[in-house]
C-alpha cells in the first residue's frame, strides 16, 4: 500500500481542528496539511436522531462524527472564562478572551453576524444573587442555531479545501514513531506526517487513551457532571431574566459546587444519547416553530474520578440504572420530590411536560449528592426570585456531561510526545465550542508562525 506524506496531519475534523487548520493555513503558505475524520463530510451527515427517531447509521453515528464534529449542534458560542473550560489557566485570562474574540470574528466572516451577540451580564442580578448565596455567572453569547452553524462550517470547508486534503470515513487506528515524524495507520492505509494535531473530542477518548498508552503515556483525573434537568413555568424566573435571555447561576457549599447549564426559556426537553445512555437534554426555542410555555435547565454537580473508566462506570451505574436497559427517563413533580413520594400522573399538571418520560420517584433513584444540591439550589433560587417555585415544576433524571481524562500538554498543547499536539476537548482543557475553537487558533498561530 502506498504511503502518503504530509507536514501536518490533523486527526478529527471537529471544531478545534477546523479553527486550527483555518488559522494555520492563513499563517503558513507552504505546509502540506491533511485532515482525517472517522465520519462523513458535513452535507452527508444525516441521522434519524435529528428527527427524534432511532439512529440507523452504519458504523459511527453521523450526528456526532464527521466534519464540524459536535459543532453540528445548536452552535451556542459562549465567550467567557467562567465556564466551558479552563483555557485561561493554561494561557492566561486575557489571551483566552482575546482568542475567543477571534473565534467570533471568524464566525462573523462566514455569516455569524446574522445572529446578534448578546450579554448575560446584569449587575443588579449579580448583587442580589450573592445576598441569597448564589453566584450569577455571565458571558457574551452568539447563539447561531443549527442551520446557521452548519452553513458557516460548510463555507469554512469550501475555503479550507484549497489547502487542506481531507480523508473522511477513515479511522486513525495507531500511530508509530519515525526518525523524522510519525506514521498513522488507518483502515484506509498509511500516512506519514512531520507533526500530528489531535482534535478527536469526546468521541475519540478511548482511542486517544490507548494510542498514548502505547507510548507509555497515561491520563489521570476525569471529570463527570451529573444533575437533574428542571422544567418550570415559563414566567417563574421573569424577575431575573428581565434584561437577559438566560442566566447561569452557581451555588457553592462545602461538599459540592453546582451550576445551571443550558437554560432554555420557552424551550423543550429532548432525549440525548451518549455512551449508550439516554438523558434529558435542553432544546432552544429557536429550534421549533412553536415555542413551549416552559423554561428548562440542568443543575450540574461536577465530580472527579481517578480514571475515565471510573467516571463512565459511575454514569452507567446511575443513569444506566434509570434507563433500565431501555430509553427510560424518570420525571417527578417538585412537590412529590420534596415529600419523597412517587409522581403518579401528570395529566392535570400545570407545567405540561415537553418530553415523554416515565412518572416515578426519581429521588429514590439518584444519589443524595445531586438531590441535596438541587434542593439547596431551589431554596436559594426561591429567595432570589422572591416567590415559591411551583410544586408542579418537573424534575427529569438524569442529565450528564462527560469530560476527557486529562493528558499532560504544555502551554502550546504539545503532549509528552514531541510533535504530537492535543487541542479541543481531547486535551481535557476545553469543554465548549468557543474554547475548543480558541485552542485551535492558539496552536494554529504557534505552529503557523514558526
Ligand atoms: C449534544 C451536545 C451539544 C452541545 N452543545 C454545545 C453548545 O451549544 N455550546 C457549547 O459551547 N458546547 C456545546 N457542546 C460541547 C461542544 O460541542 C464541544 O466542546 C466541542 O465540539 C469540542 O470540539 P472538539 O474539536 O474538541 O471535538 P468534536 O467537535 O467532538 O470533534 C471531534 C471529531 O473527531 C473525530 N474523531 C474521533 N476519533 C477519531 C479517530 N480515531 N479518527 C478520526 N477521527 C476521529 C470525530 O468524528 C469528530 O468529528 C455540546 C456537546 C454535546 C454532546
Amino acid at each position: 500500500m502506498e504511503t502518503i506524506q504530509h507536514d501536518i496531519t490533523i486527526v478529527g475534523a471537529g471544531v478545534s481542528s477546523i479553527f486550527f487548520a483555518y488559522t494555520f493555513m492563513k499563517n503558513n503558505k507552504d505546509a502540506r496539511i491533511h485532515m482525517i475524520d472517522i465520519g462523513k463530510e458535513l452535507d452527508q451527515r444525516k441521522c434519524s436522531l435529528d428527527n427524534e427517531e432511532r439512529c440507523e447509521c452504519r458504523g459511527v453515528c453521523s450526528k456526532y462524527a464527521g466534519f464540524a464534529g459536535l459543532g453540528k449542534s445548536e452552535g451556542k458560542f459562549n465567550y467567557t472564562n467562567d465556564f466551558g473550560g479552563e483555557l485561561h489557566r493554561k494561557i492566561g485570562e486575557e489571551k483566552a478572551l482575546r482568542l475567543m474574540e477571534e473565534v467570533d470574528e471568524i464566525l462573523c466572516r462566514f455569516g455569524g453576524s446574522a445572529r446578534e451577540k448578546y450579554s448575560t451580564q446584569n449587575e443588579f442580578l449579580s448583587t442580589t444573587a450573592e445576598i441569597h448565596g448564589l453566584n450569577a455567572l455571565s458571558s457574551e453569547v452568539r447563539h447561531l442555531g443549527t442551520d446557521l452553524a452548519q452553513k458557516i462550517f460548510q463555507e469554512m470547508y469550501e475555503v479550507m479545501r484549497e489547502r487542506v486534503s481531507f480523508t473522511f470515513e477513515t479511522k486513525v487506528e495507531a500511530v508509530r514513531k519515525l526518525d523524522d515524524g510519525y506514521e498513522l495507520h488507518t483502515n484506509r492505509g498509511y500516512f506519514q506526517s512531520g507533526l500530528i494535531v489531535i482534535g478527536t473530542g469526546m468521541s475519540g477518548s478511548v482511542w486517544l487513551k490507548n494510542m498514548m498508552g502505547s507510548f507509555g503515556i497515561h491520563p489521570g483525573e476525569t471529570r463527570l457532571d451529573m444533575g437533574y434537568r428542571v422544567e418550570m413555568k415559563g414566567d417563574q424566573l421573569q424577575s431575573i431574566l428581565q434584561d437577559t435571555f438566560e442566566t447561569k447561576l452557581k451555588i457553592e457549599r462545602n461538599d459540592y459546587v453546582a451550576t445551571t447549564y443550558c437554560m432554555n426559556p420557552r424551550g423543550r426537553i429532548i432525549r440525548k444519547y451518549q455512551h449508550g445512555l439516554v438523558m434529558p437534554d435542553g432544546q432552544n426555542a429557536l429550534e421549533k416553530e412553536t415555542p413551549s410555555a416552559n423554561l428548562n435547565f440542568t443543575l450540574f454537580v461536577p465530580q472527579y474520578f481517578s480514571s475515565y473508566e471510573e467516571a463512565i462506570a459511575e454514569a452507567v451505574n446511575v443513569i444506566g440504572g434509570i434507563n433500565g436497559g431501555e430509553d427510560r427517563i424518570v420525571v417527578q413533580r417538585l412537590e412529590d420530590f420534596r415529600r419523597h413520594r412517587k409522581t403518579e400522573t401528570l395529566s392535570n399538571n400545570e407545567v405540561k411536560p415537553s418530553l415523554k418520560a416515565q412518572c416515578g420517584n426519581g429521588r429514590s433513584e439518584v444519589p443524595a449528592l445531586y438531590t441535596g444540591a438541587l434542593l439547596e439550589f431551589l431554596d436559594a433560587l426561591e429567595g432570589l426570585i422572591g416567590e415559591e417555585i411551583h410544586g408542579d415544576t418537573l424534575l427529569y433524571g438524569l442529565d450528564a456531561k462527560f469530560y476527557e481524562p486529562k493528558l499532560y500538554t504544555d502551554e502550546n498543547f504539545e503532549s509528552e510526545l514531541p510533535g504530537i499536539y492535543l487541542i479541543g476537548d481531547c486535551s481535557g482543557v476545553t469543554h465548549s465550542l468557543s474554547q475548543a475553537a480558541a485552542s485551535g487558533i492558539h496552536l494554529g498561530k504557534h505552529l503557523g508562525l514558526k
